[in-house]
């Protein structure tokens, strides 16, 4: 009898291996068709000074527009576009897609920077420097006004190749952002050693704002990137308290769905629109 369940148990999970296998060979057939169907798309997720409520910056966020699972957010599709391989196209299709906006809003007096996610498989790409700096001289975006944006996972994975790939994108005169810093293995004697710009404090340290070790850790943060001349970006902002802590410590932007959610194209124009102009 038992040895009928255990058959039956290995029957059912194998069927279940069937149907997730085949979903993701859905999943990867559509993705690979994504690209020349136009279904990918870009939100834009301001980044504001906390004590001016100036924007400073924006980040560009992946999303893909299907026929049928409607708007389907990054952590669904991007595993498989770098597991395929992917992800070098249609990274250069974020990139040049980030840049033609960003000089777009330059041309209309909204000098803002725009912050681009860069993935594991794309800094190891060879001409990784060189492809960007075609994007900069075909779209004309200042490099000043581009901010990549690596995890500090990432970057630590691997940090001898990542220090030569950092500095030759340096080179273009970009600006490099540690993503959710403060949650991955890095050494801050380490950090010295990487040509960074900005330290985004990660989301996971905000949520948890309201605990005192937490609190401390991101007032350090922000304190020696203030030390080392870095930029400091709080992600993940949502309620007045973390707010106010960021002001009080002097946090240089801060991003999260308190100040707005990543919005399209479209409603982030309409939403400028309403501001006053910059100079
Ligand atoms: P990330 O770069 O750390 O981006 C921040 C994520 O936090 C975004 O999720 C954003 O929508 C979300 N977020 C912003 N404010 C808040 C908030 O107040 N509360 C909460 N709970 N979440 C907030 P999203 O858009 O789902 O992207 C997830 C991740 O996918 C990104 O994390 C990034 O690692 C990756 N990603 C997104 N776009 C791209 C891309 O174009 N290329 C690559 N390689 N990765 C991308
Ligand atoms: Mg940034
Ligand atoms: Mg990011
Ligand atoms: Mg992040």
């Amino acid at each position: 009898h038992a040895k009928r369940t255990g058959r039956n148990a290995y029957h059912f999970y194998a069927e279940d291996m069937n149907i997730q296998s085949r979903q993701r060979l859905a999943l990867e057939t559509d993705l690979r068709r994504a690209l020349e169907r136009n279904e990918y798309l870009l939100y834009y997720q301001p980044q504001v000074d906390p004590s001016s409520g100036e924007m400073i910056g924006v980040e560009a966020l992946l999303r893909w527009q299907h026929r049928e699972r409607g708007l389907v957010m990054p952590a669904e599709f991007i595993p498989l576009l770098e597991e395929t391989g992917m992800i070098i196209p249609v990274g250069e299709w974020v990139m040049r897609t980030a840049c033609i906006q960003a000089h777009k809003w330059l041309d209309e007096g909204r000098p803002l920077r725009m912050a681009v996610n860069l993935s594991a498989r794309q800094l190891r790409q060879e001409d990784l420097a060189e492809r960007v700096r075609s994007i900069l001289l075909e779209t004309g975006l200042p490099p000043g006004l581009l901010e990549i944006e690596l995890t500090e996972t990432i970057v630590m994975e691997n940090a001898g190749e990542a220090v030569i790939a950092l500095n030759r994108l340096k080179d273009l005169g970009v600006r490099i952002a540690l993503d959710d810093f403060g949650t991955g293995a890095s050494s801050l004697a380490y950090l010295k050693h990487f040509p960074i710009d900005t330290l985004k404090i990660s989301s996971a340290i905000i949520v948890e704002l309201e605990d005192e070790t937490d609190a401390a850790i991101a007032g350090a943060v922000i304190s020696m990137a203030r030390n080392m001349k870095l930029s400091s970006v709080a992600e993940g902002v949502e309620n007045v308290q973390q707010l106010d802590f960021l002001r009080r410590e002097q946090c240089d932007s801060i991003q999260g769905y308190l100040i707005s959610r990543p919005m399209s194209a479209q409603a982030f124009a309409e939403m400028l629109d309403k501001l006053p102009p910059q100079v």
